[in-house]
């Protein structure tokens, strides 16, 4: 498995399990592999609950608006996650980061090391602040809770899609509409 300098693909897996939660063990397995791991994982009845715990983790940093509290949560989790990181070439990938022991195959376990550390590396690359809800979500009413992976060049991204965006330019102005208009 290989993390680019920005941890992109490990943060973007971990938003897309938490926005479309797979139903069983081999869905969060071809998840892994539309991200591009390649790594074969030990099986263990219980890694589709195990996994889900890993993201729910996750979610508790992507709700931590507060630098410091964020910072915390994500320690705690590669604390738990991770041992010390290892140069490796297996595959012919060249040679790159590992950032957990080459002992443990576990789906789960695995999955918590690259999320973790690959976070932790868009939020110091990006900034602290490229990891949030859906603002649409923030609305009264509204009932987006999707993750946004602010990946973008200007850093602006609040909305999880074009739809939702939308959504909230229309609530907007019919709030200031509600407010000018007696
Ligand atoms: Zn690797
Ligand atoms: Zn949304």
């Amino acid at each position: 498995m290989h993390l680019n300098p920005y941890g992109e693909y490990a943060v973007l897996m971990a938003a897309s399990l938490a926005d479309d939660w797979p139903e069983d063990r081999a869905g969060i397995e071809a998840r892994t592999r539309a991200f591009g791991m390649t790594m074969e994982f030990a099986e263990a009845s219980d890694d589709h609950e195990r996994t889900r715990r890993v993201v729910d983790e996750w979610l508790r940093v992507v709700d931590a608006l507060e630098p410091g509290e964020r910072a915390r949560l994500l320690n705690d989790l590669m604390a738990r996650a991770t041992a010390y990181p290892r140069l490796t070439d297996h595959g012919g990938e060249g040679w790159h980061l590992h950032y957990r022991d080459d002992a443990n195959d576990s789906l789960p376990d695995v999955l918590r090391a690259v999320i973790s550390v690959g976070t932790a590396l868009h939020l110091t690359t990006r900034g602290i602040h490229r990891l949030s809800r859906c603002a649409a979500g923030q609305m009264d009413g509204d009932s987006c809770v999707a993750v946004v992976v602010d990946v973008t060049r200007n850093g602006r991204q609040r909305y999880c899609s074009v739809r939702c965006a939308n959504r909230a330019a229309v609530r907007r102005h019919r709030s200031r509409r509600a407010v000018t208009v007696p």
